[in-house]
């Protein structure tokens, strides 16, 4: 009998109402002769109001407490769930990622998934029973409660998918798939019927939310075939698979908008071997991962190196570099949380040129200025002022046709 896993996001279960429907489609699904393990988000916002309650007890909550913290509100939609799927007849049983394997590394708040046994939930597939797993969490060879990061249920139900070898892993979100750009910021945004692993994580680690970047690395290494689509409604969504023929005419498939860096800036840096090695090496020794870095040229033996950070690693890294630039005998550190980043993605990038140009000038022409700028073999980003990065996600994507841009699904291969 085929598995499908299906994953449901906090939107999806946000109160008992959409919990019974929730509960009415997975009993749809077990109708069709599946075996279905579902995946739960907390109800809403739960995490964050979770992450609310922590900073009103404690300045700076310890991780392990925090990990306690946030697993709880995965665990109440799990049991909720279980009881509206058994109230509609069908047998159903809840599980916390610690019960069914899900074994990480240590690194609370962002832990890493290890390993995944799976046996309860094979024993109680093999009963017949609908399994639902909290999302978002698992625990560690000691014993200690992990979670995986913000928007870690994905990652939990790829892992899952993959260990179970399931037909195909369904995310059910509040939007009917992804879409060449945030359907939230740019009204006429399309729906992609499909998109290719390497380009659903590179809209994803650019900002694209509807995926944890996370478990798209994971999905591409195991080639997990994944369908995003709508929990309110039945339509198809988007399938996201190896890359297809088709998918390679499409120059660039989406926009994508990340609002949380911020640029710190190393004045006066003297221009000698092995000084960017100290001062990357300082900050990489703090734990913390560096975007994007620019060293100007220098005219005087000094030279200005800007860097982008996560914000919330902002204040850690200004310590950090304030340190390392009194080692290295750099003048002061300047930093800026005003920017944004916009990137536009796409297979066919490989092989057409003049994107970057085509880009810059649809910013040219709204008078939005660049800061800084990346590519890689299918992505550009731009550093630009984050009051204007709404504009220019709309420019972008009218500039490069979005509206417009289609793709027949039939050509896209799943796993049978
Ligand atoms: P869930 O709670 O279901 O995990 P998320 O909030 O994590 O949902 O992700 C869904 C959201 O991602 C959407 O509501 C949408 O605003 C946002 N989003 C950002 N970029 C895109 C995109 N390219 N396509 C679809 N949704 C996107
Ligand atoms: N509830 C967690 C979060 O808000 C995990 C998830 O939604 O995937 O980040
Ligand atoms: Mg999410």
């Amino acid at each position: 009998m085929a598995l499908i896993v299906q994953k449901y996001g906090g939107s999806s279960v946000a109160n008992p109402e959409r919990i019974r429907r929730v509960a009415e489609r997975v009993c749809r699904t077990r109708k069709t002769g599946h075996q279905v393990v579902v995946v739960v988000s907390a109800l809403g916002d739960t995490t964050d109001e979770l992450l609310g309650l922590a900073a009103q007890v404690s300045k700076s909550p310890p991780e392990r407490e925090m990990d306690m913290l946030l697993a709880t509100g995965e665990q109440v939609a799990a049991a909720l769930l279980a009881m509206a799927t058994q109230a509609l007849g069908a047998r159903a049983l809840s599980f916390t990622g610690a019960q069914v394997g899900i074994i990480t590394d240590r690194d609370h708040t962002k832990a890493r998934i290890q390993d995944v046994s799976a046996q309860r939930i094979r024993q109680a597939l093999a009963k017949g029973y609908v399994v639902i797993v909290t999302g978002f969490q698992g625990i560690t060879p000691d014993h200690e409660i992990t979670t995986l990061g913000r928007g870690g249920s994905d990652l939990t139900a790829v892992a899952l998918a993959h260990a179970l070898k399931a037909k195909t892993c369904e995310i059910y979100t509040d939007v009917e798939g992804v879409y060449t750009a945030d359907p939230r910021v740019v009204p006429n945004a399309r729906k992609l019927p499909a998109l290719s692993y390497e380009e659903m994580l590179e809209l994803a680690s650019l900002g694209a939310q509807v995926m944890q970047a996370r478990s798209m690395e994971m999905a591409k290494k195991y080639e997990v075939p994944l369908h995003v689509r709508s929990s309110f409604s039945r339509r198809t969504g988007t399938i996201i698979s190896k890359e297809v023929k088709a998918m390679e005419e499409v120059v660039v498939s989406g926009v994508s908008l990340q609002k949380d860096e911020a640029k710190v800036t190393i004045c006066d840096v003297p221009d000698r071997p092995g000084i960017a090695a100290t001062i990357f090496t300082r900050i990489s020794d703090a734990n913390v991962n560096v975007d994007m870095i620019v060293q100007n040229v220098s005219r005087t033996g000094l030279t200005d190196v800007s860097f982008t950070v996560g914000r919330g690693d902002l204040k850690k890294v200004l310590r950090v570099a304030r340190r390392v630039a009194g080692e290295v005998k750099a003048g002061r550190v300047v930093h800026d949380d005003g920017i944004a980043k916009i990137s536009v993605v796409g297979l066919g990038m490989r092989s057409h040129s003049g994107i970057a140009a085509k880009m810059f000038q649809a910013l040219a022409k709204e008078s939005i200025n660049i800061d800084m700028i990346s590519t890689s073999e299918i992505k550009i980003s731009c550093i630009i002022r984050k009051d204007q990065a709404a504009r220019a996600v709309k420019v972008i994507h009218d500039v490069f046709g979005l509206d417009k841009l289609g793709i027949k699904p039939e050509l896209v291969k799943t796993r049978k």
